[in-house]
């Protein structure tokens, strides 16, 4: 049900790479993109993002500062 021209969007924030840069990245076979602003989260906290990458919740953090 993906739409046709569907671009590629910030996970997070669902920015295009016609506003920020994006960062690609593989996960569990799927591609995701994701913004320089939010990528931190991605290293640091990837359980806050389990709700648009399913999975991140078993992900362990990159430190512990939590
Ligand atoms: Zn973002």
């Amino acid at each position: 049900m993906d739409a046709p021209h569907a671009s590629p969007s910030c996970l997070v924030c669902a920015r295009t790479s016609d506003e920020v840069p994006l960062l690609t990245f593989a996960y569990r076979g799927r591609e995701h993109c994701i913004c320089p602003q939010h990528l931190p989260m991605l290293i640091h906290s990837p359980a806050r993002l389990a709700h648009v990458l399913p999975g991140a919740d078993g992900l362990s953090a990159a430190d512990h500062h939590d």
